[in-house]
């Protein structure tokens, strides 16, 4: 599709009623003025019909989980086929949103709790999450963080994003920073550079990461001033959030090669969703579109437990099978990590098929993509090093100055020859409540 198509025309005029020039098509603001939030303008402007009994269901969903979708991202819609439609899935209501399982929780990565300030999750030893926006240009229908879409509050004030500010240099552990959202392109550019200028004077924040979904939802809003603005912080990385090789239209070409011609790195988060990629060869026609545009795909999400996902969720095993359809079968660095985000918040947790077959003392059996079963012969002489963790007695060369972490957590810990924890016990276990008793 090219950039300012006959149907986006069509679009635009039924919108304005008049014609639009392609510069008000493309500007962000005007697609943002007039994102779609009725069901009503939603059939007109594709010119579809749903029944009586459908649009008062809809109506009752709409009132839990609202609608917006930039007129963009509508135009995407293949309208004879608008059912099965994948983008139409991801923008469009479905009253089954309101259907309650027993699993579903309304946070259930833990978000809140893991939140030492307003605004910032911190939940891994050495990065954080920092939601700057709470507002997003589309509300995807299988949002994780659900619960907050549409709240009243928008962009946090100065006074708020400064907590969060304050607790990042307070906190020298921290050198990985991701803003979130929210989509964190809604910030002006100007408050957007405000932010990052702060991060970028905290000596102990190394990366900068930011997660939007603009290059899918709204393309223009990657405009030159917006990169000119971004470059002059690096280190930082974007992720984006493509998730069906149908978003990636010319408009959204043009916006990723901006930000990817500005050295931005660029990574892909996607989340399996029935219905709309549940497919190794979406999946794969997808991630081949993404590294022929210079986006690496990062993660493929399983999707979350959060309420009204219910109808969007896929069984594991469907992850595997996409993965193992991509391992091996095509580039290394178009293949995501398959992951799931730990309910309770234990973080991303990754999954993949097993290649590991067996192993004795000095061999190992493993099998590869096409089933070939292959030994590897472990060698004969090796020297365990004791690591008492002293770089600067090892003969190994680290430069103490390179190394930021002291202590090993987790099964790092249970790895490591100069700790004695020998078990990871959870706390509050009957066994350990005897033991104190006693
Ligand atoms: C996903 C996530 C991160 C970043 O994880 P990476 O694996 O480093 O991409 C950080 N904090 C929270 C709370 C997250 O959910």
């Amino acid at each position: 599709m090219s950039i300012y198509s006959t149907a986006q025309q069509q679009l635009a005029s039924r919108i304005e009623n008049q014609t639009i020039a392609v510069s008000q098509w493309k500007n962000w603001r005007w697609q943002l003025k007039n994102a779609i939030t009725r069901v009503g303008a939603v059939e007109d402007l594709l010119g579809i019909q749903l029944d009586a009994a459908e649009k008062q269901a809809l109506q009752q969903t709409l009132q839990k989980f609202p609608l917006s979708i930039t007129p963009y991202y509508l135009s995407l819609i293949d309208h004879k086929e608008f059912r099965n439609d994948p983008v139409f899935r991801q923008a469009f209501p479905d009253p089954r949103e309101l259907e309650i399982n027993d699993c579903d929780m309304t946070d259930p990565l833990a978000e809140d709790q893991d939140s030492p300030v307003s605004g910032i999750t911190h939940r891994y030893p050495d990065r954080v999450l920092f939601h700057i926006s709470n507002i997003c240009s589309m509300y995807c229908r299988h949002c994780t963080r659900k619960r907050k879409v549409g709240d009243k509050d928008t962009i946090p004030s100065r006074q708020q994003i400064q907590s969060g500010l304050d607790y990042i240099r307070q906190t020298p552990v921290i050198r990985d920073v991701l803003l979130s959202g929210g989509d964190p392109l809604m910030l002006s550019d100007d408050y957007l550079d405000w932010i990052l200028t702060e991060l970028r004077r905290i000596d102990h924040v190394q990366v900068i990461r930011l997660g939007t979904r603009m290059p899918v939802v709204l393309p223009y809003r990657i405009t030159d001033d917006l990169v000119a603005m971004l470059k002059k912080h690096h280190p930082l990385w974007i992720n984006t959030h493509f998730n069906h090789p149908r978003e990636i239209t010319a408009s959204a070409r043009e916006a990723l090669s901006k930000l990817a011609d500005a050295g931005i790195p660029l990574g892909n988060q996607s989340v399996l969703l029935a219905g709309v990629n549940d497919c190794p060869r979406i999946i794969k026609a997808l991630v081949h579109k993404l590294v022929a545009n210079r986006v690496r795909p990062y993660y493929l999400y399983q999707c979350d437990l959060s309420e009204g996902l219910a109808h969007f969720r896929t069984p594991v095993g469907k992850g595997i099978e996409i993965m193992e359809s991509l391992i091996g079968h095509t580039s290394g660095f178009a293949v995501p990590t398959y992951v799931i985000d730990a309910p309770g918040g234990g973080g991303k947790i990754p999954l993949t098929p097993n290649y590991l077959v067996s192993l004795s003392t000095n061999k190992v059996v493993l099998r590869n993509y096409e089933g070939v079963i292959t030994t590897y012969r472990e060698p004969d002489h090796y020297e365990a090093k004791f690591c008492d963790r002293n770089c600067a007695t090892c003969e190994l060369q680290l430069q103490l100055d390179d190394v930021d972490e002291t202590v090993a957590t987790g099964i790092e810990r249970l790895l490591s020859d100069c700790d004695r924890t020998i078990s990871l016990t959870p706390a509050n276990t009957q066994r350990m409540e005897r033991r104190d008793d006693a």
